[in-house]
């Protein structure tokens, strides 16, 4: 039932079947919406272990299209590519300076299929309140390039399809990096989105020096854009961190609106909203998932991100390197 947003304003109704399973306390609530204390995130949605006020919404949506070819052979897909055997931890440690150690970590992540990484010191907010912490005290944070031809078609189930793709893509490449760390005799998780279930990773991303937070509450990359997806694996590997990457991301969607205007229900802010005690880009999660659910999937403001268009971030990055240097002269 993809609902584009009409040029008349006209926005996107949630269907009667998704009014039949929305709970009674709003998304926006569990994600700390308007809290000015600081406190560690509340799942509320991918957690199918009935913890989350969201759960039959959840449950709805894996009934939406499920006999859609293109569904059943995207989450067969993503089944296969779960299957690759764990090493055991090696006996010996490899010794090495935290800087090569880090230099051959990252080597090893593009060698298994990441199209970026970076490294970051675990922080203890970005686990769940309900989840002990993981294993640390390090993140290796990996990036997936997305198609944009078939990004760009969404609502449509191809561009689903292409999502799915990369979460297992992001999946198998974070466990494969996991065995090879454990190969060299140190212990490593891997953690893969969306069904992460114990940590959040945009965070973690951010300041390993992937990118920065974008108004449509999605990262964008700076060659990227806002097409890609991530994984992880946390370690007890001695690495070194990197710095965030501050490259003008959050500038430039200071003075954008593309993806609000593309929005078909209306869910992205236009200003910074307080988030437990942090201020930050915050999409809608009571106008959003309805229609993300309607349509099985969504990404509209993925892909018409100028950022995500093809050879287009190189002239942005650019140009917001001139502005940063008028700024400072
Ligand atoms: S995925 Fe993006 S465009 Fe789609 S409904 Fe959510 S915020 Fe809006
Ligand atoms: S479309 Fe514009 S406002 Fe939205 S995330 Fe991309 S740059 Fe930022």
């Amino acid at each position: 039932m993809a609902y584009i947003r009409g040029k008349d304003g006209e926005v996107y109704q949630p269907s009667e079947m998704v009014k039949a399973v929305w709970p009674d306390i709003s998304g926006n609530t569990v994600n700390g919406l308007d809290v000015e204390e600081k406190s560690n995130p509340v799942p509320v949605f991918w957690r199918t272990d009935g913890s989350i006020a969201h759960g039959e919404v959840l449950q709805y949506f894996y009934t939406v299209d499920q006999y859609d070819p293109r569904i059943i052979d995207a989450r067969k897909y993503r089944e296969a590519n779960k299957l690759i055997p764990i090493s055991e931890v090696a006996a010996e440690k490899i010794k090495d300076t935290p800087a090569n150690l880090s230099a051959a970590v990252k080597e090893a992540a593009l060698d298994c299929d990441a199209d970026d990484v970076g490294i970051a010191a675990w922080r203890p907010e970005w686990t769940y309140s309900d989840r002990d912490q993981p294993l640390g005290p390090w993140t290796i944070v990996l990036a997936f390039d997305q198609d944009f031809e078939e990004m760009d078609k969404a609502p449509d189930l191809d561009s689903y399809v292409e999502v799915v793709r990369q979460y297992a893509r992001a999946g198998a490449t974070a466990l494969r990096l996991s065995n090879w760390i454990k190969e060299q005799g140190y212990n490593a998780e891997a953690k893969t989105g969306p069904m992460s279930e114990d940590v959040i990773m945009i965070p973690a991303a951010i300041e390993a020096g992937i990118g920065e937070l974008g108004k449509h509450g999605s990262m964008i990359h700076p060659k990227m854009g806002s097409n890609f997806r991530l994984s992880m694996v946390t370690t007890d590997m001695p690495l070194t961190p990197d710095a965030p990457n501050i490259f003008g991301g959050d500038d430039f969607c200071a003075s954008c609106q593309v993806c609000k205007n593309a929005c078909p229900p209306d869910a992205i802010h236009n200003e910074k909203q307080m988030v437990r005690g942090n201020l930050k880009w915050f999409v809608d999660f009571d106008k959003c998932i309805p229609y993300f659910i309607d349509n099985q999937t969504c990404g509209i403001c993925l892909a018409v991100c100028p950022w995500s268009r093809p050879g287009v971030a190189d002239n942005l990055l650019a140009k917001m390197a001139r502005r940063r240097e008028k700024q400072i002269a």
